[in-house]
């Protein structure tokens, strides 16, 4: 079970992908001699093969954990299960990871982690044991560590995971006080942070609110308006997919069309209720049978139906040569990491499409991650100190603002609404929202204005990678590399 490799990917190697959609975007920057190449190759991979004893024999498993640019440290990147784990993506994962980082400005190297295992098909005693002993492995090669490496949820992990994770560094490394920040995205009452594990379906949601407040992006796009009413189609509904979707349609007014995933898709032009339908897929195993949807068994010919947005958020290379030309939304939102191969990049590029970059949609998790680690730091929640302080100069106004208008008769009253709200402190989840937003409206502002002012950069993908590539750079320059 544990010892079958993964196949061969079927639309060629996804660190080629990344590289090559890399070299796009160096051709534009003047980079000094070499160090194209210090910032493109990935600096170490490790790959480890322990046994654990279970269900009577020694089980062993192959894991990876690769860093690829430690221009700054920790290097970060999530860790994934799945069984088609293997060196050439990790190694993938963890240069978009470098990437994703410089991007958004967070002060992060790059790095990424897999065992290749199939998460369902062991028991939750056996997985924690697994994890823990995946943990020991890294912990000794100083591959886990708050201040070198620190690993976070990605398929096939979540909080779960992640608590086995720091609890196990936290024996290893018993005098750490800082221990609890070795990984991200535990849960509350762990360390975790409020807004984690909705984080990248989140930055999804922003990132297209800050599209739709560019009407240059979204007349590339051949769309117009906003959101509301925009016919989108998700593929995925795991933890990113499923905040996705949930948030574009519930708050933004925007109707999922259709869902793919493993055993099918399902449409409804009236707009699907995500909500039911993750409960349907949890109790289920699947989206068959979900009430008053109309079933495709060929989940991937879903990506190809009429939509004004379509969000791969499930997996790799899942656009390529094959189907980009088949593709029809004129938006396509990234929320996956490599899901368009640099063969159906190309093709998506000649057909005007207008695609919102992995690197910058799906930032959101990394960027919540780094709040949690800071926090971890801290040792405090965001907001403690200055919680009731707002609160009581906010009352302090308002008290004011009714003084005056009862002696001067102004007959002024603030809506009961209003004062609810003006009086309320930020709690975390209140800013850590904020400074999700924040970081993700600035990263789109920047990447946009790449794209004006230099005609030779084509899509937002190369000015993603520009002001990526650029600020590595010049990180590497004053260290003197
Ligand atoms: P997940 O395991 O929670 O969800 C993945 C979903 O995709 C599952 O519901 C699975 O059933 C479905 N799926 C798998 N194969 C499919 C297929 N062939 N067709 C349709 N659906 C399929 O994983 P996730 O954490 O949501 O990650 C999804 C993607 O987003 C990955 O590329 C990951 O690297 C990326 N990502 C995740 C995070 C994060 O915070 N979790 C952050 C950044 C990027």
């Amino acid at each position: 079970m544990d010892s079958i490799p993964a196949p061969p990917p079927a639309h060629g190697s996804f660190r080629q992908s990344v590289e090559e959609m890399f070299g796009h975007a160096a051709t534009l920057l003047d980079l000094p001699p070499g160090l194209e190449e210090k910032i493109r190759v990935c600096n170490s991979t490790y790959t480890v093969r322990f046994g654990v004893r279970l269900r009577g024999r020694i089980q062993t498993f192959v894991g990876y954990r690769s860093v690829h640019s430690e221009h700054h440290e920790p290097v970060k990147g999530g860790i994934r299960y799945a069984m088609s784990v293997n060196q050439d993506e990790v190694e993938a994962l963890a240069a978009l990871m470098t990437y994703k980082c410089a991007l958004v400005e967070l002060p992060f190297g790059g790095s990424k982690g897999g065992l290749r295992i199939d998460p369902r098909a062991w028991n939750e005693d056996e997985l924690e044991r697994i994890t823990r002993r995946f943990t020991y492995e890294l912990s000794r090669r100083h591959l886990i560590s708050p201040s070198q490496n620190v690993p976070a949820p990605d398929m096939g992990t979540g909080e779960r995971e992640m608590a086995w994770m720091a609890d196990a560094y936290k024996r290893l490394h018993p005098a750490d006080i800082d221990s609890r920040a070795c990984v991200t995205g535990k849960p509350i009452g762990f360390g975790g942070i409020h807004g984690r594990t909705e984080a990248t379906g989140r930055g999804v949601q922003y990132a297209l609110h800050e599209a739709f407040r560019h009407p240059e992006a979204v007349a590339r796009a051949g769309l117009s308006g906003g959101l509301e009413g925009k016919r989108i189609v998700v593929q995925g509904l795991g933890n990113v997919g499923y905040h996705a979707a949930l948030f574009l349609s519930t708050e933004d007014g925007a109707k999922i069309v259709a869902v793919a995933e493993r055993d099918g898709a399902v449409v409804d032009e009236a707009g699907l209720d995500i909500a039911a339908l993750k409960a349907h897929l949890s109790a289920s195993g699947g989206v068959r049978d979900f009430p008053g949807a109309q079933f495709l068994a060929d989940a991937d010919a879903a990506l190809e139906l009429d939509c004004d947005i379509l969000i791969p958020a499930a997996m790799e290379a899942v656009i390529h040569e094959g189907n980009a030309a088949r593709i029809k939304a004129p938006m396509i939102v990234e929320a996956a990491n490599g899901p368009t191969t640099a063969a159906g990049d190309k093709i998506l590029r000649e057909q005007g499409k207008f695609v919102i970059p992995d690197l910058y949609a799906n930032a959101g998790g990394v960027t919540v991650s780094y709040f949690e680690w800071v926090k971890n730091l801290g040792h405090m929640d965001f907001g403690r100190m200055e919680r009731r302080r707002e609160e009581a100069r906010h009352r302090l106004l308002i008290e004011e603002l009714e003084r005056l208008s009862a002696d001067q008769n102004l007959g002024w009253s603030l809506s009961a609404g209003f004062k609810q709200q003006y009086l309320m402190g930020a709690d975390e989840l209140t800013l850590v929202r904020s400074g999700l937003d924040d970081i993700m409206r600035g990263a789109f502002q920047q990447m946009m204005t790449v794209m004006a002012d230099d005609s030779r950069v084509p899509d937002l993908r190369t000015a993603g990678y520009m002001v990526a590539v650029r600020r590595i750079a010049r990180t590497y320059e004053a260290l003197g590399l």
